[in-house]
């Protein structure tokens, strides 16, 4: 049986490693002059190639369709994903939070791994080969068109990536020419990107970390994401782990609350904030709070607090400390959207769920296709999980368009 994988990424490579094991007859296209171009800029430079919790946490990690990946995961899980790589010449080693990164610390170990594996299962690697149309004939892919020759195949499988990071090829072209085939396409989104705020103090604080916070997300009153953590002011909003999170539930309209300390109980911290006036009864406002908050951050509390800055200390009514502690348990910035594809780590939306069989990972409407990786509708959470997404739908549509 002839196989064409269209995309060498994660999810194009491992398809391809799967189809071959299945003794199939493989021929992996790859657009750039390289493969996994983008898997040389993961876990910056480093790979977080998967993440080291139980195989039945990692569906807790998925944000959009988690449901989708239950076979995936089962045909190959973050066990697989380690054992292949150490078959295959690339020790690995496990950091904060169960990531899995290559113990030289090198992306292009994990790239080279694959390599290895698709060279000793006689993968033919076509670079420079981009596919710019599929071959359907009687509702069945017979093929696809590069260069505008066709070249004919038993099964095409697609792992064209999403649409972030478009400078690595996956640059989202891939959903037109799905489009025509009538695959419908959920609309592709930015996610694990910085989120863009409106409030006009936020360029003050450009550049400040703050590390064991708590970020809110909130749809009205209904809390849609929560975590502990750390986040980091840019010049334009808001990024660092708990926003990058933050926006991949991120929707128009939905507010966002910094508790930035989380660790005390609002009457806790109107104590301690007492201790403080106490100690500093005699200086005004803005320098009382010193020993409470970053330094570049202060000003902003002030000003939104209401309090006059030169007030003293012990003027402060209670009144206004419950305005002071309000705001320090719930700092609000203003989402007004999030940055674009070139600074997003990963892609929402993409091939509809429904179009795809989840066991099989082929077109539920249209022979002789499937899909892998990040082209699907499905994304997750940083720390292992992308990858280990695209690891799984390759592999699962590898082996199974053998059966097709
Ligand atoms: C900066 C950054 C850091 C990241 N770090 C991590 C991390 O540490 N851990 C993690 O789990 N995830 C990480 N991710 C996410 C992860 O890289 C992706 O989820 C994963 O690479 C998706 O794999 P894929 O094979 O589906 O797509 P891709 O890796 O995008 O591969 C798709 C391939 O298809 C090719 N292609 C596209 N169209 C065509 C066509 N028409 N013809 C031929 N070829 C085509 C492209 O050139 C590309 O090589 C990171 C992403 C970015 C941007």
């Amino acid at each position: 049986m002839n196989i064409i994988v269209v995309g060498g990424g994660a999810a194009g490579m491992m398809a391809a490693i799967g189809a071959a094991e299945s003794g199939c007859s493989v021929t992996l296209l790859e657009r750039n002059e390289k493969l996994g171009k983008k898997i040389y800029i993961t876990g910056k430079g480093r790979c977080n190639l998967t993440n080291d919790c139980p195989a039945e946490d990692l569906m807790k990690n998925v944000v959009r369709n988690p449901k989708f990946l239950y076979s995936s995961f089962g045909a190959w899980d973050n066990t697989d994903t380690i054992r292949l790589m150490n078959e295959e010449g690339c020790e690995t080693k496990t950091e904060r939070g169960g990531r899995v990164f290559p113990v030289s610390d090198h992306a292009s170990d994990v790239i080279r791994a694959l390599k290895r594996r698709m060279d000793r299962l006689g993968v033919d690697v076509r670079l420079d080969c981009e596919m710019t149309a599929l071959d359907i004939s009687d509702g069945r892919v017979c093929g696809v068109v590069v260069r505008g020759q066709e070249m004919r195949a038993d099964h095409v499988i697609i792992a064209c990536g999403g649409a972030s990071y478009p400078t690595t090829g996956s640059d989202g072209r891939a959903y037109a020419i799905l489009k025509k085939a009538g695959i419908k396409i959920n609309e592709a989104r930015p996610a694990l990107v910085p989120i863009i705020c409106s409030d006009d103090w936020i360029p003050s604080v450009q550049g400040l970390s703050l590390r064991n916070v708590k970020l809110t997300l909130l749809n009205d009153k209904r809390k849609i994401y929560d975590e502990l953590g750390e986040m980091l002011f840019t010049d334009k909003g808001i990024s660092g782990p708990l926003a990058l999170s933050a926006s991949s539930y991120y929707e128009p309209g939905y507010r966002i609350l910094i508790d930035c300390k989380p660790g005390l109980s609002a009457e806790k911290l109107d104590e301690r904030i007492l201790r403080d006036f106490r100690e500093y009864s005699n200086r005004d406002f803005s320098n009382s709070l010193v020993d409470l908050l970053p330094k570049s951050l202060i000003p902003v509390v002030i000003g939104l607090t209401d309090i006059a800055p030169d007030k003293k200390v012990h003027q402060i009514t209670g009144e206004e400390r419950t305005r002071l502690v309000k705001l320090i348990k719930g700092l609000e910035v203003h989402p007004v959207g999030t940055a674009g594809f070139n600074e997003a780590i990963i892609t929402r939306g993409g091939v509809d769920v429904k179009e795809i069989d989840p066991s099989t990972m082929c077109a539920r409407n249209v022979k002789g296709l499937s899909f892998a990786g990040e082209i699907i509708d499905v994304d997750a959470l940083t720390g292992g999980f992308n990858l280990q997404i695209a690891w799984s739908t390759g592999y699962l549509a590898g082996t199974r368009s053998a059966w097709t």
